[in-house]
């Protein structure tokens, strides 16, 4: 007799993060690396970050605060909202995990998008939930199509803006709109893990004002992107009382780090790191737009840190062939890879490469 593994678990596969620069090192036996897999931050993290973390390594042998009171007070001062509207988690990849467990039972549907990030899908199916995925319309979440497919058994809508991997957006007032015509029992979750990098003044600037206008909306931010803390494992979701409350039900009792929680403080304070990083990922994105229309290939305008381009060629083997070339991107669908955005001589690295491989 074998283990009955639960059934949910029979067509989900692992999810395969970018390869790591040693792994890529070892296979290839070769020594320059760069990764531009995974939407990481070029310039690493703020020094003052840096600095508490060196100081707090004495520590590390007590527990967490488990209701990470401090981060989620310099939240709350930061963001204007109460802190019991506030729930820290490790990564965003967590709280969407914790979402999914708090809502989706079995048979219930769970409507996104196609093609977006995959955690919203593969969660909702391991709560033995439905996805309902719904196609990009211009590489943009399409919230008609959305709300086209609410049926009675819908439970939570997953919208990502900017959206991974297109770095499309939605505007604040078609979000406006969204929002007014979605029933107030289903949970709309709005990831903005790319919320720093967006340039254009129509993307919502203050999405508290959501939360503080509908009980049924949870935002979610991160630490990982441009905050640069991906390493440490930190992110936020605020929504009304009533969902953070149930959440809290759900997680782990010291599901954020020591370290995490210090650090994450700390970031919140330093806005000049956030601007350079802005500017350079600015800069970055339109050195690639001007070298990929040389090239004659298509993407959509980005407005996260990272482009989603049709390099006209199997990607699966453009992957390979960058790797062996010291270059780590990620394979999307058929022949569309996504780049991040790296330092300008990473940038520049990935351009002479593709243009080898192509
Ligand atoms: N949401 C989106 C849209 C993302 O792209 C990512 C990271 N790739 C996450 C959530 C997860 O981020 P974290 O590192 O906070 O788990």
């Amino acid at each position: 007799m074998s283990i009955a593994f639960r059934k949910e678990l029979r067509d989900l596969k692992p999810y395969v993060p970018g390869k790591p620069i040693e792994s890529v090192m070892k296979e290839f036996g070769i020594k320059n690396v760069i990764k531009l897999a995974s939407n990481e931050n070029p310039l690493g993290f703020s020094e003052k970050v840096k600095e508490i973390l060196m100081k707090s390594l004495d520590n590390l042998a007590l527990y967490p605060d488990g209701n990470a009171t401090n981060l989620k007070e310099a939240l709350s001062e930061k963001l204007d909202i109460d802190v019991d509207n506030i729930l820290p988690s490790s990564g965003a990849d967590e709280m969407i995990d914790l979402i999914a467990k708090t809502v989706i039972s079995p048979g219930d549907e769970a409507i996104t998008a196609d093609i977006t990030f995959p955690r919203y899908i593969s969660t909702t199916k391991m709560m033995g939930g439905t996805p309902i995925v719904v196609p990009l319309k211009n590489f943009t979440f399409d919230l008609n199509g959305i709300l086209n497919n609410i049926t009675n058994r819908t439970k939570l809508i997953w919208i990502c803006n900017p959206n991974n991997p297109t770095g499309t957006i939605v505007t604040e007032k078609e979000l406006m709109d969204f929002f007014e015509k979605v029933p107030e029992n289903i949970l709309i979750v709005y990831d903005e893990a790319y919320r720093e990098y967006v340039t254009r003044d129509d993307y919502p600037k203050n999405s508290i004002e959501f939360v503080k206008k509908y009980p049924n909306i949870l935002v979610m931010r991160t630490f990982s992107k441009a905050y640069g803390l991906a390493g440490l494992r930190v992110a936020y979701a605020i929504g009304s009382k009533k969902i953070i409350e149930n959440i809290n039900k759900v997680r782990g009792p010291f599901n954020v780090n020591s370290l995490a929680q210090i650090a994450a403080i700390a970031a919140l304070k330093d806005d000049e790191f956030l601007e350079r990083i802005y500017n350079l990922n600015l800069e970055g994105k339109n050195y690639l737009y001007d070298q990929f229309k040389n090239m004659n290939l298509e993407f959509p305008p980005s407005e996260a840190n990272h482009i989603y381009v049709n390099v006209g060629k199997d990607a699966q083997e453009v992957f390979v062939e960058l790797q062996k070339r010291g270059v780590i991107i990620r394979p999307m669908g058929g022949t569309w890879i996504r780049v991040s955005v790296g330092t300008m001589e990473e940038n520049r690295t990935f351009i002479e490469k593709l243009k080898e491989v192509l």
